[in-house]
């Protein structure tokens, strides 16, 4: 391919205990997908699933200082079980959708609340408050060889220490195959493509400085820095 100027690196994530990384191809976002997380953002319960993505480059990994976002007075986290597509299909049933599974991450779907709200209640797309630089914390991987599929356990998230987020796996309204099942029937899915499964409640506001500590039971732990604004967004 002749390309008219050097395509940017590819977008990747790492895996535990290994030198190889993951290339990463799209980023699916489930929404509200904990009960008490729909019931603390006002909605119901009980509806159907929805998506959003974000793009590929927005991984970063676990350990790392993510600049503060621009645009935003409420950069929000959201702890999340990742599963990671190892192999592609359309249309898979429920039944066979962990077939598809490569393996597992924690990740933080991180959010720019306050432009998130804006966007909703005018009903325009949400992709300025959740698809920005470094936005998404993933990694690293675990294989379904080591670790499974987690479907009960907890999932936490706290901030210098203080717990904010404790919920547990098996709070989720869809879970991990019903939710390969139905991204599949809208769009093919592709070997590593991520799956954002849902945040449990008690989000809140970070601020530069603030240390993330990200847990998963049998996914061990994870932290972020967040740090000052990149230089020209101060
Ligand atoms: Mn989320």
């Amino acid at each position: 391919m002749d390309f008219v100027f050097a395509p940017q690196p590819q977008a990747s994530i790492a895996v535990s205990n290994s030198t190889s990384r993951i290339p990463v191809r799209r980023i699916f976002c489930v929404g509200r997908n904990y009960a008490a997380h729909a019931r603390e953002m006002g909605m119901n319960d009980r509806d159907p699933p929805f998506f959003f993505t974000k793009p590929a480059d927005a991984v970063v990994d676990a350990g790392s200082t993510i600049p503060y976002p621009p645009e935003t007075a409420d950069l929000s986290h959201e702890v999340e079980l990742v599963a990671i597509i190892g192999t592609g299909g359309r249309n898979i049933p429920v039944q066979t959708a962990l077939d598809h599974v490569w393996g597992y991450a924690i990740g933080n779907d991180f959010t720019r609340r306050d432009l998130q709200a804006r966007l909703r209640d005018a009903s325009r797309p949400w992709d300025w408050g959740k698809a920005f630089d470094h936005s998404a914390m993933v990694g690293p991987a675990w294989p379904v060889a080591e670790v499974g599929h987690p479907q009960r356990g907890f999932i936490r998230l706290s901030v210098n220490g203080a717990l904010r987020q404790d919920g547990n796996l098996d709070e989720m309204i869809w879970n991990v195959p019903e939710v390969i099942s139905i991204i599949s029937r809208s769009m093919a899915l592709l070997p590593g493509d991520l799956i954002m499964s849902g945040t449990p409640a008690g989000i809140g506001p970070v601020q530069s400085g603030d240390v993330l500590v990200h847990s998963i039971e049998g996914l061990g732990e994870v932290t972020v820095t967040i740090g000052p604004p990149a230089p020209g967004n101060a």
